[in-house]
């Protein structure tokens, strides 16, 4: 069994990690971190759990510890992350001395020689490890998933991407207040409305979208060739993000082939038949009201993205449109990190 560290175990990314690790066959809960609030209690003590599932007798009586990496047992072989993004910045530098990183937090993100990956869309961008060692003399790494509703985004595109010219996107969300963490939208704020403001999320997605669909070039990625407009918006749905993606391609748009590729779409995890990896990253609905949060968030484990509503776009030449549902807290957040540390295990531990 391959020990492991959470930090940021008390959040709502952080009860996801323990969540989805709890009898996980490779890897083993051996230390959990959170803020200087936390350090010191017993798990269950410090942390006001959220889950529909109960917390695991394995964590509760296990002591927070100071998100410090001198205070981690050189045991613990990777560390997942799960913090606010500034703090992120000064400590994941810090554990990537010793330990494996897998972070989730966007401040590591496209940075030179860490590389941004999920793993059925961009595994090659692992090859970067070498030399992010190499250049800052650690024994560790960093490895980083992308924001939540590009993980689920991506999936779907990448099919497309490998089979059609796409000149352009435009992507509308829909996203759960559980991407904002727990104190993150006042439920005066939700309740009855809908936020259409979701801090940086558009310039993540219209960046990392096209650098994870991108080539890499000895250790500099050239992002693909097409544009992508998103608009974000928060609604009144606790976890799952919904997408209504427009796509015009070069190209007559055929439904059914586009339905098929999705469908049929598999990648490395696959191949490799990694514990967290859905049997298909892609599911293809027909009903004419799916996907829907509530129904479709938690496909194939919640590791699922489902597509729906696949259709011609009549507006513009050569362009299609669907809806897609991806859980943002597990593929969009602790089980994406969960599934680059399953490859990293597989093929470079
Ligand atoms: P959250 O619910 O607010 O949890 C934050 C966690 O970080 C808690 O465990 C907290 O510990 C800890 N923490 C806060 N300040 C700290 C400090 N100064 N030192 C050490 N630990 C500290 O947030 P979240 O939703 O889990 O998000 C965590 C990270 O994942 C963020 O970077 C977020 O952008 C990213 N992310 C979230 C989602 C999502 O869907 N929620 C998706 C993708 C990525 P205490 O309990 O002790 O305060």
């Amino acid at each position: 069994m391959v020990k492991v560290g959470v930090l940021g175990a008390t959040g709502m990314v952080g009860q996801r990690f323990i969540q989805l690790l709890d009898n996980h066959p490779d890897f083993e809960i051996a230390a959990l971190a959170a803020s200087s609030r936390s350090a010191g209690k017993r798990y269950e003590d410090a942390t006001t759990w959220y889950l529909d599932t109960p917390m695991p007798d394995s964590v509760k009586g296990m002591e927070v510890i100071e998100t410090d990496p001198a205070k981690m047992s050189k045991d613990v072989e990777i560390v997942f992350s799960s913090l606010p993004t500034d703090f992120a910045a000064k400590v994941e530098p810090a554990y990537a001395k010793d330990f494996v990183v897998a972070s989730n937090a966007s401040a590591m993100r496209m940075k030179k020689d860490i590389p941004l990956v999920i793993p059925e869309v961009n595994p090659q961008f692992l090859d970067m490890i070498d030399a992010q060692q190499k250049a800052n003399d650690w024994d560790g790494f960093i490895v980083t998933n992308p924001n939540c509703s590009t993980i689920a985004l991506t999936l779907t595109l990448k099919p497309i991407y490998d089979n059609f010219n796409i000149n352009r996107i435009y992507v509308s969300t829909m996203q759960a207040v559980s991407g904002a963490g727990y104190n993150g939208v006042p439920s005066m704020a939700i309740v009855d409305n809908l936020v259409p403001y979701i801090g940086g999320e558009e310039e993540k997605m219209e960046s990392e979208s096209l650098y994870l669909l991108g080539e890499l070039d000895g250790s500099d990625v050239k992002p693909a060739n097409f544009s992508l407009s998103a608009s974000c918006h928060r609604v009144a749905v606790v976890d799952g993000h919904t997408e209504a993606v427009f796509i015009e391609l070069d190209e007559e748009a055929d439904i059914d082939k586009i339905k098929d590729k999705m469908a049929n779409f598999k990648g490395l995890p696959q191949e490799l038949d990694l514990y967290s990896a859905p049997k298909n990253p892609v599911i293809v609905k027909e009903e004419d009201d799916r996907p829907q949060p509530r129904l479709d968030r938690n496909a194939s484990g919640g590791m699922a993205a489902t597509v729906g509503r696949v259709r011609k776009d009549n507006a513009f030449d050569n362009s299609f449109k669907y809806v897609l549902v991806g859980h943002n807290t597990i593929r969009g957040a602790a089980g994406a990190s969960i599934l680059n540390a399953e490859l990293i295990n597989k093929q470079i531990l």
